[in-house]
């Protein structure tokens, strides 16, 4: 039996499940026909009997396949996942059982307004916890993760400064900025004008001073940024653009160190997203289902992608589409609904203090890890940190050993990797974000780990480079593996 590359690795020493095939097993078992049997040729659907090499198994052998499988992958509930920038934090189950209760999970879109009350009550109580944790006046929950939100909201800034009969070009971005930014700006039209960082590894003010010109539409920020630091000018910051006819666009993405303490909206943001997906707990890759929701100042409330949920003064709600100046939609019906349910049980069952409790736990776990890992690892920029910290592998470089290595070699040590490489203004980045999810003795076994590895690039580089050592591939061909993925057993 033909099998592929892919599929001939991950067998390496246990049979393949397909190779087990056998005519006449079977993994179902259905009662006998107690109707007519239906003639299904010419609706182009194929019986399983008309494919060729359909494997043919049992249920147990079913169900150990795909149980094995998943023991070789690893996510947040195996263990410590300190991607940075990308905040893996545990996802409540309370909030899949509510997620899972029958009248939200069995909901439909195209139900009448008056059958979908409770759905829409959820969004609308949901809105307003957000708008208030950010001190934003509107939002919409609509885009579908952190970069579409990213689009909804350069777009709402293009409509604003359009109606204000201002053709900008220029979109500001900061040299530490995530990729999605300037790639936002770039696909909304704007030409995408860089920002230095400074020493400290914040926004330099007299560069910013310099290239905002009255052909700036917006300044992106990240705050606190990709480096984990806190924008502590954000105030004069905003005045200048805002000075200048600009507006202040928020990368969100990093809320879990703000949630609680501080608020955009108080700090001069006009438009920013949220990652349900990061600071609010609900599941997070395999590419989805996010959620981006944007919250903006009241002047680009116009602007909002239909529809927008409002309550009229009986109380119902409803979804208005009688919006002239909205940009239009962004995804279809509400949004990502499911992601909406859990970001909420999450708030509802953290509360006020639940939540600033959280984003204290995740900024102490990530200067707890940046002390715990200070002399084995360069620290570009040696100051407290907020909820991540980046190191860098200028001392293991000496010895042949890159950041990449080491994240491999921490594999072997049962961890996930940190971010690789990111932000780009640190060479040999590594980008480390614990979250509030992890204890103190997990802390303490990440920072071991990463320690011995660093005294294994001294002694042992090899071993570094050539790991892990303890999976079932080594070094994967990790762009292949992204752009062309095999995901047939056979081609
Ligand atoms: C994750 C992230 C994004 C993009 O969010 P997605 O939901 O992955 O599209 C944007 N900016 C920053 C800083 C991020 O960490």
């Amino acid at each position: 039996m033909a099998i592929t590359r892919a599929s001939r690795h991950l067998v390496q020493n246990e049979p393949l499940i397909f190779e087990r095939s056998a005519a006449g097993k079977r993994g179902y078992q259905l009662p006998p026909l107690d109707v007519p049997a239906a003639d299904l040729t010419g609706l182009g659907r194929l019986r399983r009997d008309q494919i060729a090499d359909f494997p043919e198994v049992s249920e147990l052998e079913v169900i150990r396949h795909f149980t094995r499988l998943s023991t070789w992958n690893y996510g947040v509930d195996t263990g410590l996942y300190p991607l940075g920038s990308c905040t893996m934090k545990y996802n409540p189950r309370v909030n899949e059982q509510v997620a899972r209760l029958e009248g939200l999970a069995q909901g439909h879109p195209l139900q009448p307004e008056e059958l979908s009350q409770g759905a829409l009550r959820i969004m609308h109580l949901l809105s307003r916890y957000l708008l208030e944790i950010t001190g934003m006046d509107a939002i919409t929950l609509q885009p579908a993760a952190g970069a579409h939100g990213e689009m909804t909201g350069i777009l709402m800034i293009h409509a604003l400064l359009s109606a204000r009969g201002e053709a900008r070009h220029k979109v500001l971005i900061p040299d530490s900025a995530h990729g999605t930014n300037p790639a936002t700006a770039a696909i909304a039209g704007y030409q995408v004008q860089n920002l230095r960082s400074n020493a400290r590894g914040t926004v330099d003010l007299a560069d910013l001073d310099r290239v905002m010109t009255d052909d700036v539409a917006a300044l992106m920020l990240t705050n606190p940024n990709t480096l984990g630091l806190f924008e502590e000018d954000i105030h004069r910051i905003a005045d200048l653009i805002h000075e200048r006819g600009g507006l202040l666009y928020m990368d969100g993405a990093n809320m879990n160190a703000l949630v609680g303490r501080a608020r955009p909206g108080d700090f001069g943001v006009d438009v920013m997203h949220l990652n349900l997906h990061k600071t609010f707990s609900t599941p997070h890759g395999g590419g989805g289902p996010g959620a981006g929701p944007v919250a903006v100042k009241s002047e680009l409330e116009p602007f909002l992608p239909i529809p927008v949920i409002t309550a009229g003064a009986d109380g119902r709600l409803r979804a208005d589409y009688d919006r002239p100046r909205t940009i239009g939609r962004m995804r279809s019906f509400y949004g990502n609904f499911g992601m909406f349910v859990r970001a909420l049980a999450y708030i509802m069952a953290n509360g006020c203090d639940g939540l600033k409790q959280t984003t204290e736990d995740a900024v102490l776990n990530a200067n707890y890890i940046r002390r715990g890992l200070e002399g084995a690892y360069a620290l570009p920029y040696d100051r407290p940190c907020m909820h991540e910290c980046v190191f860098s592998d200028q001392k293991q470089q000496a010895h042949g050993v890159s950041t990449g290595d080491i994240a491999k070699r921490l594999i072997d040590y049962g961890f996930h990797p940190y971010t690789v490489s990111f932000p780009l203004v640190v060479r040999g980045a590594m980008m480390i974000e614990p979250t509030e999810s992890a204890g103190r003795d997990e802390l303490d076994e990440f920072i071991a780990a990463l320690r011995a590895i660093a005294a294994e690039a001294e002694t042992e580089p090899e071993r570094v480079k050539s790991a892990p050592h303890t999976t079932r591939l080594s070094r994967l061909d990790e762009v292949s593996a992204a752009r062309q993925p095999i995901l047939r057993w056979r081609r």
